[in-house]
C-alpha cells in the first residue's frame, strides 16, 4: 500500500523495536539514509539495529555511525515492530529479507520500485535521493538535524547527484543541501573523502579504461572489469562516470565479472531511459541510471547487454 510521507512518519512515531536495512552493492545514499535514520530513531528513544548484508566500501568508513552497521548471519532470527528498507524495493537486500519477521515499510525514490512484498510504500521518484526523503520526514519528527545526521544526509543528496550535477537534481534537493550545510557540514570535506581512491583502486581503473569498446555507431560505450581485474579492485565506484562524457555516447556501460558465473552492469545515459533495458534484465533504477546482475559467463553477458542497449537505442 503507497502512504503519504505524513503516514510514514506516523509509523516511525508508534513503532518501537526498528530495524533498518537498505540495498547491497551499497552506495552512498543507502548507506546515507541509513544511517541518517537511525540516528534520527535513537533521538526518538527507539530500539533499532542497522543491517547491511554487504562489504562496505572503504570511502564510506568514516560516517557517523558507520560501525553500528550488521551484516545478518545465516541462522539469526529476529522479530520487530518495523523493518525499514531504504534505497531499494525487496529484492536487493539479501539475507535481511528472510531473517526479520516485521511489518515492512519501504521508503524509497526508484521509480522501478513496484512495492512488491511491503506492507507500506513511499515512493517519491522526484526526491534525488532517499537522503532527500530521509530529510523532509525529518520534518515531521521532532528531532534536531545534528552535524552527524546533516553528513550521512549530505553524503547521499552528493552522490546520487554526482555532486548536484545530474538531471535529478533539484531547487528541493539544493535547498535541503544548504539546510545540511547550515547544520555543519563542510562539502569540502564529504568530496574529497568520496573522491579518495587506494592505488590499487586507481591502478584497476587505469586498466578498465584500457577494456572501452564502442558500439552502434559510437552511440553506445563498454568498459569490462574483467575477472582479472576485479581480483585486484575493492570497488569500482566512479569509474562508468569518466566514459559517459564522450561526444556522442548516449549510453555508457560497465560490466562487472562478480564470480563465475555472475556479473553486474551499470548504466548511465543522456537520453535513453536505461532503467527500462535494467528492468527487461531483472534489475531497475533511474531513467539515467540503472543497473542490473546477469547470471552468466562474463563473455554472455557483454553479448546480452550489448543486444539490449541496441534494442533500446534503435
Ligand atoms: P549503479 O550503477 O550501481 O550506481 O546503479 C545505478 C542505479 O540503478 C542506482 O540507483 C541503483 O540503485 C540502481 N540499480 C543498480 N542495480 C540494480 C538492480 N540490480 N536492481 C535494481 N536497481 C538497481
Ligand atoms: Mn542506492
Ligand atoms: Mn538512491
Amino acid at each position: 500500500m503507497q502512504i503519504e510521507l505524513r503516514e510514514a512518519a506516523a509509523k516511525l512515531k508508534s513503532a518501537q523495536k526498528i530495524i533498518v536495512t537498505a540495498h547491497i552493492n551499497p552506495d552512498g545514499d543507502a548507506i546515507g539514509s541509513s544511517l541518517a535514520l537511525v540516528q534520527i530513531l535513537k533521538l526518538m528513544h527507539k530500539d533499532v539495529r542497522i543491517f547491511i548484508d554487504d562489504v562496505l566500501p572503504p570511502n564510506f568508513m568514516i560516517l557517523p555511525f558507520v560501525d553500528n552497521i550488521e551484516r545478518p548471519n545465516d541462522n539469526d532470527r529476529l522479530t520487530a515492530d518495523l523493518l525499514i528498507i531504504l534505497d531499494t524495493q525487496t529484492d536487493r537486500i539479501g539475507r535481511v529479507f528472510n531473517m526479520v519477521e516485521a511489518p515492512i515499510l519501504n521508503i524509497d525514490h526508484h521509480v522501478t520500485n513496484t512495492g512488491a512484498n511491503v506492507d507500506y510504500l513511499y515512493l517519491d521518484p522526484n526526491a534525488a535521493a532517499t537522503c532527500e526523503i530521509i530529510f523532509n520526514i525529518s520534518k515531521y519528527l521532532d528531532v534536531e538535524l545534528t552535524m552527524n545526521i546533516a553528513r550521512c544526509l549530505y553524503t547521499g543528496l552528493a552522490t546520487d547527484t554526482g555532486f548536484f550535477n545530474y538531471a535529478n537534481t533539484k531547487s528541493s534537493t539544493m535547498r535541503a543541501a544548504a539546510a545540511l550545510i547550515d547544520a555543519g557540514v563542510k562539502p569540502n570535506e564529504i568530496a574529497e573523502q568520496m573522491e579518495r581512491k587506494s592505488l590499487a583502486d586507481f591502478k584497476g581503473l587505469v586498466e578498465t579504461l584500457k577494456t572501452m569498446q564502442l558500439f552502434y555507431d559510437g552511440k553506445v560505450v563498454g568498459i569490462f572489469v574483467n575477472e582479472e581485474i576485479a581480483k585486484s579492485v575493492d570497488s569500482t565506484e566512479g569509474f562508468i562516470d569518466l566514459i559517459r562524457v564522450i561526444d556522442g555516447v548516449d549510453v555508457a556501460f560497465l560490466l562487472t565479472c562478480k564470480s563465475e558465473n555472475l556479473c553486474r552492469v551499470s548504466m548511465r545515459s543522456k537520453t535513453v531511459d536505461v532503467s527500462k533495458i535494467a528492468r527487461s534484465l531483472g534489475g531497475g533504477g533511474h531513467i539515467r541510471a540503472a543497473g542490473c546482475s546477469i547470471k552468466t559467463s562474463f563473455e554472455e553477458a557483454k553479448q546480452i547487454i550489448v543486444d539490449a542497449i541496441g534494442e533500446a537505442i534503435n
